[in-house]
């Protein structure tokens, strides 16, 4: 994976080590390579056209780019993103989604995702939200992305002009991992989101040595309610080749969320998940509220997995 990083994201790097952890190339992942599945979420066999997969029948995901303004190293689609040419998308892309959409109304919800939709060229950015909410059945859209931290500028006027334009709810939510991130040119990128009337939540992974102790998180979940970002899901980090220096042990995951859970507002508390490492869908973890077996889960489907897969 190429390793290319904008300036806002650079800078932030040099004073904050929660920051750096996340983007700076380890030799420890090189240990990793044989061990882990580079698609734990089994996107590849879901791929219905190129770059939309769909896992659950109703929602589907498009891959607008594999391009990021920087590399999480724990990414899960490490796999794809940043190989820039294969995962080049254009109109041709869009088109083959808005026929799928047409062939199978059964999809309400679509996820415009990436690498980060907000690094495409504004017409493509504008032309794919414009196909897409012009499909009847489709009810919901939602947009994930990280530029507010990675490279606030990227949320440019033409973008929050498109949103703007589609006159309809479209959900945005924005990936953060610590406190630190949430700068002013952040800020002020979900403002403006806010403006054109985004709904934004948060999406967040379980981190070790950036946010895996119960502060860190309390100051992050509490800061971004604040800034009108509802916290969402907090995941365990996936298996993926590379990202085993970023797990945290679930016992402490779980005892962090449970003293979240008594202390944050509901509001701010987002739900804690594993992402099953068959695709099948996020299973929440129970807190310590309750007597719970926590060496097994059953996922979707009825099958068994152990979180430590
Ligand atoms: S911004 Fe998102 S898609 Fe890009 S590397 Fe990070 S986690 Fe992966």
């Amino acid at each position: 994976m190429l390793c290319k990083t904008s300036e806002h994201i650079e800078c932030l790097m040099v004073c904050q080590e929660a920051v750096r952890r996340q983007f700076e190339i380890s030799e420890l992942e090189l240990e990793d390579e044989l061990h882990h599945d580079a698609d734990p979420l089994r996107e590849k066999e879901h791929e219905v056209v190129p770059a939309m997969i769909n896992k659950y029948g109703n929602r589907v995901l498009c891959l607008l780019t594999a391009e990021c303004a920087a590399y999480c190293r724990f990414c899960t689609r490490r796999r794809l993103v940043s190989d820039i040419e294969r995962g080049r998308v254009d109109r041709s892309h869009v088109d083959a989604w808005v026929d799928y959409l047409r062939d199978h109304p059964e999809v309400s919800e679509l996820i415009i995702s990436g690498g980060d939709p907000f690094i495409v060229e504004d017409d493509l950015f504008e032309y794919a939200l414009n196909e897409i909410a012009d499909v009847d059945s489709v009810k919901v859209l939602r947009i994930g992305t990280r530029a507010p931290v990675s490279d606030p500028c990227l949320v440019n006027s033409a973008k929050l002009e498109a949103i703007q334009r589609l006159n309809r709810p479209v959900y945005v939510g924005v990936h953060f991992e610590h406190p630190s991130e949430i700068t002013k040119p952040a800020v002020r990128c979900i403002k403006d989101l806010l403006a054109v009337g985004a709904i934004l939540y948060s999406q967040t992974v379980f981190l070790k040595g950036v946010n895996d102790d119960y502060q860190t998180l309390y100051d992050l979940f509490t800061r971004l309610l604040e800034i009108g970002v509802r916290p969402y899901y907090i995941y365990r980090c996936d298996p993926v080749p590379g990202a085993s220096r970023f797990r945290v042990e679930l016992d402490k995951e779980r005892r962090i969320m449970t003293d979240l859970r008594r202390s944050l507002s509901g509001l701010a508390c987002p739900t804690y998940v594993i992402d099953v490492p068959d695709g099948s869908g996020k299973i929440p973890v129970p807190l310590g509220f309750w007597d719970a077996d926590t060496l097994s889960y059953t996922d979707f489907e009825g099958k068994k997995h152990t979180p430590e897969e």
